[in-house]
């Protein structure tokens, strides 16, 4: 049924008051959203954000730190079946040595992502999560290496580790199946994010906007998949083809739809960590301080060593150099600070949502 602007911008109110809707009500959204409706949200979703932010801007250091990959999703140009990748591993040494340079230019997270790499043992990475956090003390580890066992993620906790991301990529059981061989399960995603969850970690979920075969209602699904599971943080980003792999013919998401997607994401979960992602800002040379401007709050520059770059490529034209890299900091800061908005030196927590910060709302 066809609806009224009103009636849209009532359903944005209504997800603001109350953080929840139906699924159809997230589709009705998804598909009449308009760019009047679009600003009417994105201007909610920056004071929502401000409620628990202020006007801070978290960055982390992505450190890309392996390139190999036992899985084969047909969206990643990592994927296995890609025999036109050099593959490449980096040492603990070098790890360490990029945390180094990383906290002498201000960042407080690492991130270490990479990846399904059976080299990376629990031994070897749990030595890895020690070894930074015997030397960043105020510093916070997030992982971001997929699919493990339970016991794994348990050992990777207490050996340190802070946070982990692992988006669901779609929460559409049949979607998820077209975007991946069949042996990999959505259930068993849904599976690891709880476990992640219960074990203590800062969990992160997430998926693309515009990747092949998605609806609006399956956008709708991940919404409502957000809204249940609370994760602390939630990476979104347009899906961008890579010419090797199964989907280099498919047309890339939109930064448009990606933003709103983000601006959903902050009124439903007001107190998420939500990075602008290195997918936008790769579509649009604007995408990060835009995603900024709909609600996100974090950055996520690499840290990664130069030489191995070029050999991380998920997708094509993947931005590594310019602002998007770690060294560049200062021009980040200076042009994030053109929004409004301030790069904080801090790790950057989740700051659960308390009846105090609540009451603001009223003001
Ligand atoms: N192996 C780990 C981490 C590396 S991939 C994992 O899969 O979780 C990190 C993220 O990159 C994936 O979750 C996926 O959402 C994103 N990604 C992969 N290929 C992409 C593409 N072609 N376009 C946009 N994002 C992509
Ligand atoms: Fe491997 Fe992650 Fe790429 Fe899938 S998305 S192929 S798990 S690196």
């Amino acid at each position: 049924m066809k609806k009224e602007p009103r009636e849209l911008k009532e359903l944005i109110d209504k997800l603001e008051r109350e953080n929840r809707l139906s699924e159809d009500e997230f589709e009705t959204l998804i598909r009449a959203r308009t760019p009047e409706l679009s600003a009417y949200l994105f201007e909610k979703a920056r004071k929502v954000r401000e409620r628990f932010y202020g006007k801070k801007v978290f960055i982390r250091g992505l450190i890309e730190f392996t390139n190999h990959c036992r899985n084969n999703c047909y969206y990643c140009g990592l994927r296995r079946e890609n025999l036109g990748v050099e593959r490449y591993r980096l040492s603990r040494e070098e790890i360490l040595e990029r945390c180094s340079l990383g906290y002498s230019l201000g960042f407080r997270t690492f991130v270490l992502q990479g990846g399904e790499d059976p080299y990376f043992s629990d031994e070897r990475l749990c030595e890895i999560v020690r070894g930074i956090k015997a030397s960043f003390p105020d510093c916070a580890v997030t992982l971001s290496v997929g699919e493990r066992d339970e016991e794994s993620y348990r050992r990777l906790f207490e050996a340190g580790a802070d946070r982990y991301l692992l988006r669901h990529e779609t929460a559409d059981e049949g979607h998820y199946g077209m975007l991946h061989p069949p042996t990999q399960s959505p259930a068993e995603r849904k599976r690891c994010l709880r476990a992640l969850k219960s074990i203590g970690y800062q969990v992160g979920c997430g998926f693309m906007v515009g990747s092949p075969y998605q609806t609006p209602r399956h956008l709708a699904r991940d919404m409502v998949f957000v809204q249940e599971l609370r994760p602390h943080m939630v990476g979104i980003g347009p899906f961008i083809p890579h010419h090797a792999t199964p989907f280099a013919g498919e047309a890339a998401g939109s930064v448009e739809l990606t933003l709103f997607m983000l601006a959903l994401t902050r009124l439903t979960l007001p107190s998420v960590l939500l990075p602008a992602t290195t997918a936008l800002a790769t579509l649009d040379p604007k995408g990060r301080e835009k995603g900024l401007l709909s609600g996100a709050n974090v950055v996520m520059p690499n840290l990664s060593p130069p030489a191995v770059r070029s050999k991380y490529l998920l997708y094509d034209n993947k931005a590594s150099t310019g602002i998007e890299s770690a060294e560049a900091v200062e021009r980040l800061k200076e042009v994030i600070s053109e929004t409004g908005y301030t790069v904080v030196v801090d790790r950057g927590d989740f700051v659960p949502p308390t009846p105090d910060i609540e009451a603001g709302r009223a003001s």
